[in-house]
């Protein structure tokens, strides 16, 4: 064990999991790579959602910040804030939401709160619909609508959380329904619900693409057909676009855009990536709706100068070298290679993806299974050969994740895929 996780285990709470028998230490990184305290490079396929949603140490980024900081590191509050006023226009154009607010924080968990904060004022409810397996977050009132048993510590809540059908299809009764069935049994388990529901429900909150729970992949449409029972009932629909926002899947630049004729959410929450591994988080609404605090109620660090440099700098990188475009092409091609690399690997039940968006399920050979040892044993033998991959899924977790960040180019594409190939087939 190094010295360094000696002395982690001595502090830090034990449930913090860390991955990797002997854990990593990260020192720097560049453009797809990063490096760990021994000098070793690793071609990172997980680090696009966890830190940049363009590529680790981007130039721009770094300069916007260390010119912010030279001239001040300040909080949001209280003061006009030019860089977080700029952030928010290009967001609330970007958001397809029309006459949006932006309210910034520092997590993707703050951001859900603040989302859930707004629709039960609206509302004066705390029904919230959520989806099976769903992850929001880890304060108190997102592990309250995180479906995800491995993420939820409690089972207290300030919230009346109803679980939906929907994210996850390829498991129980709902499996090997067709695209059209599967959408009306979720469609009639969601009427259902709200049937036996007393008081009005505030919102339904739903991850386009299940991002923890394993890269689950829902039927285009499914959130169409929620919003026309939803609307009935004047529920607000809140899109967690924490790990499908800013083009990862490819086709859409919000994961919500692939159930287009849901028209766009009344609350979009993001984070992570936004801000190339600065603390931004955030909350896109309607005027109406976000404007029905009665509070006089600011973030201390949400919106602070130096995060909204970075997270300009980032964005407009984003913008300018269309990296959607390039989630779209080098994606389409990494999902055809790892599809390559998994054929005929009995532990491999599924392929899944959109654009940089790539899962794989592992089950124990022949059944439905999850297989978390065969997970656990991949991630090893890939960080051995240089590639850092992520995982996730249910309780046990079994589904690999790849999500690099969006400038990833096909030969790294294919280098990666290579990496997995070999790692897959020595299970
Ligand atoms: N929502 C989703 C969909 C997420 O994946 C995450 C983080 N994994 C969160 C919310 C919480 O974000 P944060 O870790 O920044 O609090």
């Amino acid at each position: 064990m190094s010295s360094l996780y000696a002395r982690h285990k001595a502090v830090i709470p034990d449930w913090i999991a860390l991955y990797y028998r002997d854990p990593i230490e990260i020192t720097h990184g560049e453009g797809r790579h990063v490096w760990d305290a021994d000098g070793r490079r690793y071609l990172d396929f997980f680090g696009g959602i966890l830190t940049t949603m363009t590529a680790h140490a981007l130039p721009e980024v770094t300069k916007a910040v260390a010119e912010q900081a030279g001239r001040i590191i300040h909080s949001s509050t209280l003061y006009l804030n030019r860089p977080m006023v700029e952030l928010a226009e290009r967001i609330a154009g970007l958001s397809g939401i029309p006459d949006a607010r932006v309210f910034f924080t520092t997590s993707g968990t703050e951001a859900n709160d603040a989302a859930l904060l707004l629709a039960t004022t609206y509302r004066r409810s705390n029904q919230i619909l959520a989806m099976r397996n769903s992850y929001h977050g880890r304060s108190f009132s997102t592990i309250g609508i995180t479906g995800n048993r491995a993420w939820s510590p409690t089972g207290l809540s300030p919230l009346q959380t109803l679980y939906v059908h929907g994210g996850v299809r390829g498991r129980g009764p709902y499996a090997g329904l067709t695209d059209e069935r599967f959408i009306e049994a979720c469609v009639a388990d969601l009427e259902d619900m709200l049937g036996q529901t007393r008081s009005g429900v505030a919102a339904l909150i739903a991850e386009p693409i299940q991002g923890v729970g394993g890269f689950t992949s829902p039927p285009d449409g499914l959130y169409a057909a929620f919003r026309r029972v939803l609307d009935r009932h004047g529920i607000l629909w809140i899109s967690d676009e924490v790990q499908t926002g800013w083009g990862r899947t490819g086709d859409h630049f919000w994961g919500w855009q692939a159930h287009g004729q849901a028209g766009p959410p009344d609350v979009l929450t993001f984070a992570k990536g936004i801000g190339n591994g600065m603390s931004i988080g955030g909350v896109v609404a309607r005027a109406e709706v976000m404007n029905c605090l009665d509070a006089n109620s600011i973030s201390t660090f949400g919106g602070s100068p130096i995060t909204m440099a970075a997270g300009l700098a980032n964005l407009s990188h984003l913008l300018e070298h269309d990296l959607q475009g390039n989630a779209r092409r080098v994606g389409g091609l990494l999902i055809e290679r790892v599809r390559a690399a998994a054929a005929g690997v009995a532990e491999v039940r599924e392929v899944r993806g959109r654009g940089l968006m790539i899962g794989i399920e592992l089950t124990e050979p022949g059944t439905d299974r999850a297989n978390p040892d065969a997970a656990t044993a991949v991630l090893e033998t890939a960080r051995e050969n240089g590639l850092l991959i992520g995982k996730g899924g249910g309780h046990n977790t079994s589904t690999l994740r790849i999500a690099p960040p969006l400038s990833l180019t096909v030969a790294e594409a294919e280098e990666g895929a290579a990496i997995l190939e070999q790692s897959l087939r020595s299970l």
